[in-house]
């Protein structure tokens, strides 16, 4: 059976990941979120096994220590994973899998899985990003100065991901999400089984 692809997504905070995520979730069936594990605690909105599997140090140490995370990286002093079993078990059933980690992780994937689909998704503006930081409204205003302070470190990595997209529109952007993992999808090398079939199938 052909392999789903593995597609990453990262971006500044405040650039509209999420809604560009969920948009694009709706509109396609066969690629399926992974949920990653965090050790930071839950803010209003979030929901345990649907933004993030909530975990303890220590709980998060021992995945590590077990080798089941993809990729890990700390952000904001927090510890954020991708555990690798859910990713593995679905590409292997042939749907599309995608991370929507920050760029430390994400590098990490680039190293360890060439074949990554990975797309930066960019905001329209700095002043942009920060209105988005600040109207947010569940953040104290050092936790805004250091999350736009860190944007531009993240901004820095833009250009090692393979596409880049400017989010000035959410539908439009989770449009050339899809169009990109569509691409992916047709890639030739993935589609040799079906081209060796046709060549051994005799039709007269
Ligand atoms: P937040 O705390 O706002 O939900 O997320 C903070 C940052 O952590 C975001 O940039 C988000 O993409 C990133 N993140 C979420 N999950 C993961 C993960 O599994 N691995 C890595 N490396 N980053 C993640």
């Amino acid at each position: 059976m052909k392999q789903g692809r593995l597609i990453l997504l990262s971006a500044p905070s405040g650039t509209g990941k999420g809604t560009v995520v969920a948009q694009l979730m709706r509109m396609r069936t066969d690629l399926d979120l992974s949920i990653s594990w965090t050790t930071r605690a839950p803010r209003p909105g979030d929901v345990e096994g649907e933004t993030y599997f909530f975990k303890s140090e220590d709980t998060f140490q021992a995945l590590i220590d077990q080798g089941g995370f993809i990729e890990f990286a700390g952000v904001y002093g927090k510890h954020y994973g991708t555990p690798r079993a859910y990713v593995r078990q679905q590409l292997a059933r042939g749907r599309h899998v995608l991370l929507e980690i920050d760029t430390q992780g994400a590098l990490q994937v680039m190293r360890n899985e060439p074949e990554v689909v990975s797309v930066f998704l960019l905001p329209p503006s700095m002043q942009e990003l920060h209105r988005r930081l600040s109207g947010r409204g569940t953040e104290s205003p050092e936790k805004v100065a250091q999350r736009f302070a860190f944007a531009y470190e993240e901004l820095k990595q833009a250009e090692k991901y393979r596409y880049c997209i400017i989010n000035d529109d959410v539908a439009s952007a989770a449009r050339k999400v899809s169009a990109i993992i569509d691409a992916a999808d047709c890639e030739a090398p993935l589609l040799r089984g079906h081209i060796q079939q046709l060549q051994e199938e005799t039709v007269l």
